[in-house]
Formats: structure tokens, C-alpha cells, sequence
């Protein structure tokens, strides 16, 4: 099996100020000095993304963004482009959270748009997918995320499939503090892997697959410790800086 390199990122949806943002960093830079095997990522908002790149240059800690429009330029009011973020030294950017799918009317097919688009500018996507509890109880999860990444990535160029991180989100575990168990999963991230697989086998070993859903420091290492979960995408436990670098540490044991 490929050694995928854990990938651990924080993702602070509407939270933190610039000077908080600093503050967060400053605290945790420190405490994950000491190793560098997994990947670090914050996914800041736009106002507090140059806070973030600036005070973790030269850092293993990469800046992020929550989201981006799939338009190079134009009459888009509010809506920020994947040329304006790398203008600002952003290095990947969350596509599809169920938060832009629920309130924000993001759609598979926005999403088929967007995920070239990050690539091209050499953002590297974090693809959200994952099923309602509703989906889950009809027992239509895998009718859900079979749509959701067979369009997402239908026009991902074969050669940057593997340079797509993708997480399973389960929408029913986001924020909840309900985590799904490791086998629900780990059989969701082993059926992502098998579908990408679907359209090229080497980029499906190498393509990582996050859990994210109240991903915590005393569940992680369970979660990470499953064959086809490289990683997790964080909310609440990636707003303060000790339970942060302690899911970090999670990641770079893994
Ligand atoms: C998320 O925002 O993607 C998330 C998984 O949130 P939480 O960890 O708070 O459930």
C-alpha cells in the first residue's frame, strides 16, 4: 500500500479575528515543532488567510481557504477567485463543505466547475462529500457519495487526480459531537478510494482520504489508525491551539 503522508487540517468556518488568528498560531507553532510527518493545513477565512500565511511562513503549516467561485474574474459581487487566493499565497482550498451545500446552494455540478479550477492554479482541493443522517437512515449512502464524487471529479484532468484530497464528512457528525464509528468510517473512505480507483488506480493509492465529523484528540488516533483514513478535516477542535496541535501530533503518529 502507498505510504500516504498523513494530512491534518483545521477548518475555522466563520471563526477568529487577525489578531486571533495570530495568537492561535503562535501558540501552536511551538508545540508541533518537534516532527513533521503530517501535513498541517488551516483553512482560515478570507479575512484572516494573509494573518495565517504570514505568521506560519517558513512553518510546516500550510494556509487555506473555505471556499472559492469556479470564474476566473467578473461580475461575481462577494465571490473571491482561485487567482485571487494564490495572489495571497494560499496553498489548498475546502470545496463542497455540506455547510456551502446546505445554506449556499452548492451543487455537484458547481462543484464539477471548481475542482479543475483549484488545480489549474495549483490550489490543491479538499472535496467535501458525505450523507445526511436522513440519506444515511434511507440507506442511501452510497448512492450519495457515488453521485457526489463521480461528478465532482469528472473533469479533474487524470494527471492531477491524485493531487485531490477528499473528505468524508458525514453531515449528521459535523458539529454534533455524534462521530461515526471507525467502521461506518472506514468503509465510507475505503468506497471513496474504490471509485476513484474506478478511474485511475495509481491516483486512487495516492489520493487522500480524510474523515472529518467530530474528529477530537481522544478519537483521532482510532480514526487514523484505519487503512483507507489519511487524515481529518476539523472543526470545533481546531479553534484552540492545544486540542489542535494534539490532533496534530494524532496525524504524525499515524
Ligand atoms: C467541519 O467543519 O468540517 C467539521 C468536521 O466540524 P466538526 O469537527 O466541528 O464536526
Amino acid at each position: 500500500m502507498a505510504d500516504r503522508r498523513p494530512y491534518i487540517a483545521g477548518n475555522w468556518k466563520m471563526n477568529k479575528t487577525g489578531f486571533e488568528a495570530e495568537d492561535f498560531v503562535f501558540a501552536l507553532l511551538p508545540q508541533i515543532s518537534g516532527a513533521d510527518r503530517a501535513e498541517v493545513v488551516i483553512c482560515a477565512p478570507f479575512t484572516t488567510i494573509a494573518n495565517v500565511i504570514d505568521a506560519t511562513r517558513g512553518s510546516r503549516i500550510k494556509g487555506a481557504a473555505q471556499n472559492m467561485h469556479e470564474a476566473e474574474s467578473g461580475a461575481f459581487t462577494g465571490e473571491i477567485s482561485a487567482g485571487m487566493l494564490r495572489d495571497l499565497d494560499v496553498r489548498a482550498v475546502v470545496l463542497g463543505h455540506s455547510e456551502r451545500r446546505q445554506y449556499f446552494a452548492e451543487t455537484d455540478e458547481t462543484l464539477r466547475e471548481k475542482l479543475p479550477v483549484a488545480l489549474a492554479n495549483d490550489l490543491e482541493p479538499i472535496f467535501c462529500v458525505g450523507e445526511t443522517e436522513a440519506e444515511r437512515e434511507a440507506n442511501e449512502t452510497e448512492a450519495v457519495l457515488t453521485r457526489q464524487v463521480e461528478i465532482g471529479l469528472a473533469d479533474v484532468p487524470a494527471d492531477r487526480l491524485g493531487n485531490v484530497v477528499i473528505a468524508y464528512e458525514p453531515v449528521w457528525a459535523i458539529g454534533t459531537g455524534k462521530v461515526a464509528t471507525t467502521e461506518i468510517a472506514q468503509q465510507a473512505c475505503a468506497l471513496i478510494r474504490r471509485l476513484v480507483a474506478k478511474i485511475d488506480a495509481d491516483a486512487a493509492e495516492r489520493v487522500r482520504i480524510l474523515y472529518g465529523g467530530s474528529m477530537k484528540p481522544d478519537n483521532a488516533a482510532e480514526l487514523l489508525a484505519q487503512p483507507d483514513i489519511d487524515g481529518g478535516l476539523i472543526g470545533g477542535a481546531s479553534l484552540v491551539a492545544d486540542d489542535f496541535a494534539k490532533l496534530v501530533a494524532a496525524g504524525d503518529a499515524a
